[in-house]
């Protein structure tokens, strides 16, 4: 029997400012981080987690993880994995002290998705399997006993969830064996950060476009001549039958992002991402209303499940961008992606960050799988940064996640990445000084 022993919980910062490495309408100048938990077992396993931040506050999230420790030190595995659903509840709301910091929001959540995600990572390494093979080869049943339903269950039930996951099961096999021969399709972001030069967009575009990638992403929100340039330039290089989708960043009013994305239309974009404020769930469906055909995107910080049931319910989204370590990690995720699977959204997680790409590989491959049974709609976000520092990268091949086969979840960084990046006295940050 596995025994948790110790949580031990680093704050990672990569300095990416410094390039402009993830640059947007909002976020002008992020240094990509992590708050990294390691659980520590009395045998050799480990379970490792994390949860994405952009830098400053980073140590605020750490010392969330450092209150939360208590609901998993001293447990068995077993004692946890048996009933993932109550573990959920019990790390969400079992405390009703440190729940009054969200609840199921903001810093405490952000800390949660780390812990939670360690704990699916130590388990599937304890099964011998990736996360999503552990996902799939559970019973519906099984699964739906990994799910809190609770504030979602006037819009699904755990009898609903079962019926979902028992739709799939005849083809599942054969879904399996097709993505572990195809793989799982993709589209880039890496070209169009918006704090790039012309000719920097235009080369990244071209490397893209021979590295076989079919879907574009471009950062807009900027001002609206330069964001309609950038565009222009985009198209010229991948050309009209391949996807293009936009992403403001948020920093639109509803009415401001309806005027400009009707200006950005003549560049035929699939998608707006994140066209106002994350919370503005009927804001969202007015932009929906009004933009059609484009479609609307959104979910990186839809921070719960009970938005994404609000966002579904008010008929507000076309694209459901779930975050691997935005909700508390992926008891909820599954709960989301069964949600939108009710609703006929399909679900395409947001990725980049750091580590974001390594867990959502997991989710849509259970997603497909398991749940919807189409592509259709679906494709997972990719941006070539920081992939180097974990032990088993994603890997793409023609715009095209490769099935990871390590057990866990991908997600375990490399231990001199980790010694060099601690913040702030690793080697990375001390040359800075
Ligand atoms: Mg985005």
């Amino acid at each position: 029997m596995t025994t948790i022993t110790r949580l031990e919980v680093k704050d990672i910062r990569f300095p990416t400012s410094r390039s402009l490495d993830g640059s947007d309408a909002m976020n002008a100048a992020p240094d990509y981080s992590a708050t990294y938990v390691i659980l520590h077992t009395d045998s050799e396993l480990e379970g490792h987690g994390l949860t994405f931040t952009i830098g400053r506050g980073n140590e605020i999230c750490v010392a969330a993880v450092k209150s939360l420790a208590s609901r998993v030190e001293g447990r068995p595995l077993a004692a946890l994995t048996e009933n993932m659903g109550g573990f959920w509840r019990h790390i969400t709301g079992g405390d009703s002290q440190l729940r009054w910091l969200g609840p199921d929001k903001g810093v405490i959540h952000l800390a949660t998705a780390a812990i939670v995600n360690a704990v699916w990572d130590l388990w599937a390494k304890h099964e011998g399997k990736p996360v999503w093979k552990l996902l799939v080869d559970m019973s519906p049943e099984a699964l739906v006993r990994c799910l809190d339903f609770r504030f979602v269950s006037d819009a699904l039930t755990p009898e609903e969830a079962l019926a979902l996951l028992r739709r799939q099961a005849s083809g599942k096999a054969e879904r399996e064996h097709e993505m572990r021969q195809q793989g799982y399709p993709a589209y880039t972001t890496s070209a169009g950060w918006l704090g790039y030069s012309d000719d920097k967009l235009r080369h990244l575009a071209r490397e893209a476009l021979a590295e076989g990638w079919t879907h574009f992403k471009q950062k807009v929100g900027g001002d609206l001549d330069e964001d309609c340039r950038r565009a222009r330039i985009l198209r010229e290089e991948i050309g009209w039958e391949r996807p293009l989708m936009m992403d403001a960043n948020q920093v639109w009013d509803v009415d401001e992002a309806i005027v400009n994305m009707r200006r950005l239309a003549e560049f035929a974009p699939l998608w707006i991402e994140e066209p106002t404020s994350p919370d503005d769930i009927l804001g969202h469906a007015e932009i929906r209303r009004r933009l059609a055909p484009i479609g609307v995107a959104s979910g990186e910080h839809c921070h719960n499940r009970v938005m994404f049931k609000q966002f579904l319910q008010a008929g507000a989204l076309d694209y459901c961008q779930v975050d691997a370590a935005r909700l508390g990690g992926l008891n909820e995720v599954i709960l989301v992606v069964l949600l939108a699977a009710k609703y006929g959204v399909p679900v395409c997680p947001h990725a980049g960050g750091v580590g974001l790409c390594e867990y959502v590989q997991h989710v849509s491959l259970f997603d497909y799988i398991a749940v919807s049974g189409s592509l259709e709609g679906r494709v997972l976000e990719y941006v070539d940064h920081l992939h180097e520092h974990f032990v088993d990268p994603v890997v793409i091949r023609h715009g095209r996640y490769q099935v990871p086969s390590a057990p866990g979840y991908s997600i375990t960084m490399r231990a001199d990445s980790l010694t060099r990046h601690q913040y702030p006295e690793g080697a990375a940050w001390r040359q800075n000084v």
